[in-house]
């Protein structure tokens, strides 16, 4: 779609003009009030506008504004101290990004410069940017995006992510099959690295969960065959899944994670590869990472304080706890609903998914639209999954009135379908 000079894909379609927003409210240019439960997918997790960044920018517009690539700005170090501090001590050199797309580029080029080996293991139907290498990475080739613009990269291999959803075999049979294939896969030791969200896949409306273990799984067989894990934590990160960072959740170290959108909250493009001394060293002068825009003084400035109130506020107990209510009465309304197969999530990332309908539309689009008309603003981009990502401060009482128009209109929606 073309709207107003801009371009829009199947997606990503112009919906409405965004005229105000706030804490978890936006407005539309009707001035219609949305409670919001998408944060713009995992970016305002501090909710919309937050005052202290919207100080943090004026302050520093006051004294800097940008660096060139060979200079620095205190703004700079000082927001990577921060962030180095808030992971675990291997994790300390960091390489500048304007977002999650460059920041995985950065890994996935480290990890191979690192290696010297070309392969790469992604997972199928999963988001980890647009450019051609992190399309390879879990666009599947039969879509038409990787069709259109071919030859897409060689050198990646998608497996099959081990979601609890819609398989029959425990948790533990998933795991230890997908151990055998990963296995398969890494004994020849010609993998550069495995690219993996921490046991939730968070791009791309899947919302699909791995059983307990994962992440600490694919650790192990990374490690024992000299591969890097690359954790992508653009959704998972800052607070979003319950813990400040997804890697906490099962306490496992990778040799590269990557951070963008709510590392500052969608005030200034950033992003972050972050490494080990002994992989930086090995590969800086290889890899050539420069970045005209990364970790602009403004961008620093905002980093500095996001990562301050999560600290600060330990966002993440609230999403936890806040994440558990939301799947708890999801669950409970939905227990006999027709239309909903499954609820699942991690903290406040939780996915709905419903049956394939007849109708003409998806009926994850229809509930979004009857949504928005009832004042609560969602995003799918599934014909069947609805990802629901409140802003992490959001009130109970606004939760709970999200929660109740949703219920409602897929009530009313299982009746009438
Ligand atoms: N990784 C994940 C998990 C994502 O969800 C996204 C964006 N949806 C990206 C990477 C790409 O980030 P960006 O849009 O900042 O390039």
């Amino acid at each position: 779609m073309i709207r107003g000079n801009i371009l829009y894909n199947d997606f990503c379609y112009w919906r409405f003009n965004l005229a105000k927003a706030k804490g978890p409210f936006i407005w539309d240019e009707s001035g219609k009030k949305l409670i919001d439960f998408t944060s713009g997918w995992n970016v305002t997790n501090l909710g919309w506008n937050h005052p202290e960044l919207q100080n943090a920018v004026i302050d520093q517009v006051k004294k800097n504004t940008y660096v060139p690539m060979w200079t620095a700005d205190p703004i700079q170090n000082k927001y990577a101290q921060a962030l180095i501090s808030s992971l675990p001590k291997e994790l300390m050199v960091i390489g500048r990004a304007t977002g999650g797309t460059e920041a995985n580029e950065e890994a996935i080029k480290t990890a191979r410069a690192y290696t010297g080996r070309k392969k790469i293991i992604g997972f199928k139907d999963t988001y980890h940017g647009q450019s051609y290498a992190t399309l390879a990475l879990g666009y599947s080739s039969e879509y038409e995006t990787p069709k259109a613009i071919s030859p897409m990269p060689e050198g990646f291999l998608q497996m099959d992510f081990p979601k609890t959803y819609g398989d029959s075999r425990n948790g533990v049979k998933i795991l230890a099959d997908f151990a055998e294939k990963l296995e398969e896969n890494l004994a020849k030791r010609d993998v550069a690295a495995v690219v993996t969200e921490a046991g939730i896949i968070t791009g791309w409306g899947s919302t699909f969960v791995a059983p307990k273990g994962y992440l600490t799984l694919v650790r192990k067989l990374t490690k024992k065959y000299g591969t890097l894990l690359i954790l992508d934590e653009v959704g998972t990160g800052f607070s979003r899944c319950g813990r400040l960072y997804g890697m906490y959740l099962e306490n496992v170290i990778p040799d590269i994670v990557t951070f963008a959108k709510g590392m500052s909250n969608g005030v200034a493009a950033i992003g972050a590869m972050v490494t080990t001394k002994k992989i930086a060293q090995k590969t800086f002068n290889k890899t050539n990472l420069t970045s005209t825009f990364g970790w602009t003084p403004i961008a620093c400035a905002v980093g500095l304080k996001v990562l301050e109130i999560h600290q600060r506020e330990r966002i993440w107990e609230k999403a936890e706890k806040d994440g558990c209510y939301l799947i708890s009465q999801l669950k409970r309304e939905f227990k006999n609903n027709r239309l909903v197969e499954n609820i699942d999530g991690m903290g406040m990332e939780v996915g709905v998914r419903f049956v394939k309908s007849r109708k003409e539309k998806p009926i994850a689009t229809l509930i979004e639209e009857k949504a928005y008309e009832k004042g609560l603003h969602l995003i799918s981009d599934s014909e069947t999954n609805i990802q629901l990502m409140p802003p992490l401060t959001i009130e109970r009482r606004f939760l709970n009135r999200g929660i109740e128009i949703f219920v409602s209109l897929v009530r009313t929606l299982s009746s009438s379908v």
